[in-house]
């Protein structure tokens, strides 16, 4: 018989997820993914197969909690299985804090540390840690994985992480983090297999979707990122601000007497390319469009992410290679250039017809720095480490 295991990636109003099968010699085969959206609302359930086939929907017509949900995925898989047997699940967890830097099994007290790191990411460790609870109910003796968006940046040193701010806010951990480390860990793994050359010296990934960061990875390991204490700092991102003076917020609080909700809102929501574009979030949109605010948010995302590479490249001493992933990373060939291109002076060139193809090396032979196109899979990164911590413990009874 062969063993399932679920992966889930819960936010706010939907919960993603993905079933693998693993297969007795380790591979991993993706069977389907789907979702659940508008939670809270009229909720809808869709799961398709990898080619985009469509294995199953279902929609409410009132308020079902994500508890029912759950138990109507659960019900779903089961029968999608068949002779396979759900033996453990995954979840994304956005926050592991200064504790976890490799993903954990859970228990009770593991939950109990996750929860107290809720004041840390407010807005997305609760939805995280509630099917983690729902499912304990639904299913006690399933294993359940937590895996972290921190947790691949734990090796940074305290010079990546540290604000010059009083130590008693280092102290009960105010400082950086990094986020998207699941993505960071599967293209540091991908590139392993690749390009073990430029894998073990110097590379900046740069992870360009709606959420945006980019890593300094130095032979496999994490030396900095430029996101923060939250997933607010570093890059514009589709809503949010990313790199802003604290000292507009005492601005906005002092001279424009918002309140904190209000602050809350402006960052993650009304600021980035919609912010300074007026128009939207949308990069494909920005690109065709020929509104000279639009052009000035694609402007300045590209502007800022020269500015990071050159930043990150200082924190390693030197620059072998970049690598795109996420949706605008990997779909834009026009952004890609023009970052190769702008950023010449440390080494970048572009292949025009490899960058129109895509996937894989983009930058011509004998380029000083080399320049990748690698799609990030941060699903299977979590199926791959719950298969890991399973296979540890049946090694460890
Ligand atoms: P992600 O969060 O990784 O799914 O990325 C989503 C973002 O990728 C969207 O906001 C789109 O703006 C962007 N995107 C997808 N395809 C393209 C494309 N061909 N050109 C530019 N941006 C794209």
């Amino acid at each position: 018989m062969s063993d399932g295991i679920l992966v889930i990636n819960a936010g706010s109003s939907s919960s993603k997820f993905s079933v693998y099968i693993n297969r007795q010699n380790g591979d991993l085969d993706l069977t389907c993914k789907g979702q659940i959206e508008g939670i809270g609302v009229d909720p809808t359930f869709v799961a398709k197969a990898p080619d985009g086939t469509i294995l199953g929907e279902h929609r409410w017509h009132a308020h079902v909690d994500r508890t029912n949900l759950l138990s109507y995925l659960l019900g779903w898989i089961e029968l999608h299985l068949g002779s396979a047997e759900l033996k453990a699940a995954g979840h994304r967890v956005v926050h592991g804090g200064r504790h976890y830097s490799a993903p954990a099994l859970v228990n009770e007290l593991v939950l109990e540390v996750l929860e107290n790191l809720v004041p840390l990411a407010p807005l997305h460790q609760p939805h995280n840690l509630a099917p983690i609870r729902s499912m304990a109910k639904l299913h006690p003796g399933l294993p359940q994985i937590a895996c972290f968006d921190t947790a691949f940046h734990r090796s940074n040193g305290f010079l990546a992480t540290a604000f010059a701010l009083p130590r008693w806010l280092l102290d009960e951990g105010v400082q950086r983090y990094g986020f998207h480390g699941l993505s960071y860990e599967f293209i540091a793994y991908r590139m392993r297999q690749i390009a073990p050359g430029p894998a073990a010296g110097k590379v900046v990934v740069c992870h360009l979707g709606s959420g945006a960061s980019m890593c300094a990875i130095d032979n496999g390991r994490s030396v900095a990122s430029t996101m923060g204490f939250t997933a607010l700092d570093g890059l514009p991102m589709g809503t949010r601000t990313g790199q802003l003076d604290a000292g507009v917020l005492l601005y906005l609080l002092q001279e424009k007497h918002m309140s904190a909700d209000e602050i809350q809102r402006l960052l993650y929501h009304q600021s980035g390319l919609l912010g300074m574009s007026g128009i939207s979030n949308d990069m494909r949109l920005l690109m065709s469009s020929g509104d000279p605010h639009a052009k000035e948010a694609v402007d300045f995302f590209i502007y800022r992410i020269g500015r990071e590479l050159g930043s990150l490249a200082a924190a390693m001493g030197g620059l072998d290679a970049v690598v795109f992933t996420a949706g605008i990373g990997e779909h834009s060939a026009e952004l890609r250039a023009r970052v190769l291109r702008e950023n010449a002076w440390l080494g970048l060139a572009v292949d025009n017809d490899a960058n129109t193809r895509g996937e894989g090396c983009i930058s011509p032979a004998g380029a000083v720095c080399s320049a990748w196109v690698i799609p990030t899979d941060e699903e299977l990164m979590i199926a791959m480490h719950t298969r890991d911590v399973l296979k540890a413990r049946a090694a460890a009874e």
